[in-house]
């Protein structure tokens, strides 16, 4: 499939008919927007330049899509929606990434880290970051008066595995005051790195502290609370515009699988206890 596309890109089909192969309602996210190729996050994230970043919007809008708040993303569920989320809170998010969507109008949520990064130094995959710097909480009081959604990221960029007991998990998710009081509402949390495999389970934890919507890159929950998103950075160096459509393709395999395997996970769970 990815190959037909592929060949379908390089003959310069226009957006639109790429559009009937592409998502309904795709959830992106990245880390960063930088022209720095020296940035200390590059070993990590092969994110967009300013140039690559507003192809991708260029192409996203000729593709007919529309970029919408994570209020009318959940509200009105039309076709052709589309939500744009940022994790990490690096410090780009105000000084590159905010401009340019606010030129446009082009709402998006910020997920932020608790007192580690805003703080700093927070550990990235293991890289204790002595070169980038994170928001600062008066960056994201601004942001959240620009109209971002803020949203939470954690205390600490760890993985949560499924070992973890609720009180870790705990420890992980709940904000410090000073953080809570800048998140908007509904709350929203985007796992660091990615949801552990029972993340049905650590879901139901993390709402009950009054997160009301997960955001991961592996599942996609049919119940409409938690979303698996596609990444805006490259795999293999190439931000081009027609990434964005390829990353979408993955997002319609992403949750057509996941919604099969739950629904198949369900079944025999309720066959199980039919048994019993
Ligand atoms: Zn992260």
């Amino acid at each position: 499939m990815l190959g037909l596309l592929r060949s379908l890109l390089a003959r310069q089909l226009s957006p639109r008919i790429l559009r009937i192969l592409l998502p309904h309602r795709p959830v992106f996210y990245g880390h960063l927007v930088s022209n720095d190729s020296n940035h200390p996050i590059r070993e990590f994230y092969n994110f967009p330049s300013v140039y690559e970043f507003e192809a991708m919007i260029e192409f996203t809008l000729e593709a007919g899509y529309r970029f919408v708040s994570l209020e009318t993303y959940l509200r009105s569920r039309s076709r052709g929606e589309c939500l744009l989320t940022f994790d990490d809170g690096f410090r780009e998010v105000r000084y590159v990434i905010h401009p340019i969507l606010s030129r446009r109008n082009i709402p998006y949520c910020a997920f932020v880290c608790g007192f580690e990064s805003i703080h700093g130094p927070c550990k990235i995959r293991n890289l204790n970051t002595q070169g980038p710097e994170f928001l600062s909480l008066d960056d994201v009081k601004y942001l959240r008066e620009e109209g971002a959604h803020i949203g939470f990221h954690g205390n600490r960029h760890d993985p949560i595995t499924s070992n973890w007991t609720s009180a870790d998990i705990l420890d992980l998710v709940r904000p410090p005051t000073a953080v809570s009081a800048l998140l908007s509402r509904p709350w929203a949390f985007a796992y660091p790195f990615r949801a552990p495999q029972n993340f049905e389970e650590v879901d139901a934890l993390i709402r009950s502290e009054g997160f009301e919507y997960l955001f991961g890159t592996e599942y996609w929950d049919s119940s409409m609370y938690h979303f698996g998103r596609v990444s805006i950075d490259a795999p293999s160096g190439n931000c081009q515009a027609e990434n964005t459509a390829l990353q979408g393709l993955r997002h319609l395999a992403l949750s057509r699988t996941n919604i099969r395997r739950m629904l198949v996970e369900r079944n025999r769970s309720s066959r199980q206890s039919r048994e019993r």
